[in-house]
């Protein structure tokens, strides 16, 4: 068996689901383990250009596998929207090649509207969510206050399940925020909606995947976000809600057992944020807006304008210990062609001096970037295909980071079509 997870190294956005994209030549299965709706991995092929939300990114492959664990958040709203967003296009989907965990925790409408009704209390006090319900959702999966996907097929015990749980929420939603509550009749139209449509796709993923693995089948594990988003090793309390990390594949995905050959970290050769939150290494002025422009850096999901900055070794060799990465897939190093020289923060200065270590959370706004700089290249490197091709320059921004990050760099991508990629001995 051969298995992969690539992961983001950084706060998302890194070019995972273009990665996924490609690599998912060489696989049989492609597996999302955590997170929900608020993805946005972009995937350009020849069907056109999409920014996958729940969806595996191996969707576009008619001989591939995809498989949405148990860990992830399943918001049927956004799965059957992007379901027909995709069949309008052109693509495949059935259940023989989009399986659904029946123990995955589904999203409730309320999770929605929670999320809204708290960043509206929170006001600039809010942590940028996206509105998804993410938060409230995790939080509700470990109260034990969600029901599996696998209790559809119960629909007596799930219609009283659904009432219970709508009555505790009422009760939030009315006492604690003021908000419109729900009732049984908004509770039956919406399962009638979506319940029905989802149900094909629901069945023991786990055992697919211990089937799969036991006759030597190859499973590429997709995350969301970046490990600077973990909720145990993030940039807490500015974090998601679930375990990004490479670590947390074999529990989410069902496959416990699972030990992977590679963890394919993806980092972007300069550095992207969306939200709130520190950012140590963050632009200001025209330097940012050339760079967002350069790089079209806006969010996938939201249409956000992303905060960018320079290259942060500091994070990158601190997302790379943590998410045990054992290649590097660099992205976006086309964008980085019209400077003339290129900021990289090598180190952070702290009030207690400086340091190449990652801080405590908390002591992040306290940190500024050590910046250092190294010459540009200057040309257009979107066409190239092969390593030695590329500038001297851009050869050595790569080679400087490799080095300083302390994990090989074996895919360096130079533009977000398929091809647009070098492979790195
Ligand atoms: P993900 O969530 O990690 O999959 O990343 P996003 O999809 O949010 O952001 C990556 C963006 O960069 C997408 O618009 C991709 O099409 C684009 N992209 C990925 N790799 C490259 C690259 O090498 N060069 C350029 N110019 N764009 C890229």
């Amino acid at each position: 068996m051969s298995s992969g997870i690539v992961v983001g190294i950084n706060w998302g956005d890194e070019g995972k689901g273009r990665m996924v994209d490609l690599l998912t030549d060489h696989y049989d299965y492609v597996i999302r383990y955590q997170g929900g709706g608020n993805a946005g991995h972009t995937v350009v092929n020849e069907y056109g250009k999409f920014a996958l939300h729940l969806l595996p990114s191996g969707i576009f492959r008619s001989n591939v596998v995809n498989i949405l664990g148990n860990g992830v958040a399943l918001d049927p709203e956004n799965l059957v929207a992007e379901i027909e967003t995709l069949r309008a296009k052109g693509i495949t989907i059935t259940p023989d090649n989009l399986k659904i965990s029946d123990r995955a925790s589904i999203l409730l409408p309320w999770h929605k509207d929670l999320d809204a009704l708290e960043e509206a209390r929170l006001k600039d006090k809010k942590y940028g969510s996206t509105k998804q319900g993410i938060a409230p959702f995790y939080s509700d999966k470990y109260q034990k206050k969600t029901v599996l996907a696998g209790e559809i097929f119960h629909p007596h015990l799930l219609k009283r399940h659904m009432r219970d749980l709508m009555e505790w929420k009422n009760l939030i939603i009315k006492n604690v925020y003021g908000g419109k509550v729900y009732t049984e009749r908004d509770l039956d139209l919406w399962t009638a909606e979506y319940f029905e449509r989802i149900k094909p796709f629901i069945t023991d993923t786990a055992a697919v995947l211990r089937e799969a693995s036991r006759s030597g089948k190859r499973l590429l594990f997709e995350a969301q976000l970046g490990a600077l988003r973990d909720i145990d090793f993030g940039i807490y309390p500015y974090t998601t809600s679930s375990n990004t990390i490479a670590a947390y594949a074999p529990c989410g995905s069902g496959l416990t057992d699972m030990r992977p050959d590679n963890i394919i970290g993806v980092v972007k050769a300069y550095s992207t944020c969306v939200g709130e939150g520190p950012f140590v290494c963050e632009m200001s002025g025209e330097e940012a807006d050339k760079l967002r422009e350069a790089g079209a850096e806006y969010g996938a999901k939201t249409g956000r304008p992303r905060r960018v900055g320079a290259m942060d070794i500091v994070a990158t060799a601190y997302g790379v210990r943590v998410q045990g990465a054992t290649d590097i897939a660099l992205t976006k190093l086309d964008v980085l062609s019209y400077m003339d020289r290129i900021p990289v923060c090598t180190a952070y200065e702290t009030p207690e001096g400086i340091t190449r270590e990652f801080p405590f959370p908390a002591l992040l706004d306290e940190s500024k970037p050590v910046i250092e700089y190294l010459e540009g290249w200057k040309s257009d490197i979107s066409g190239v295909r092969r390593w030695e091709d590329l500038p001297k320059a851009a050869r050595d921004y790569v080679t400087f980071i490799e080095k300083a990050i302390g994990c090989p760099i074996r895919y360096v991508s130079v533009g977000p079509e398929r091809e647009s990629i070098i492979f790195k001995d």
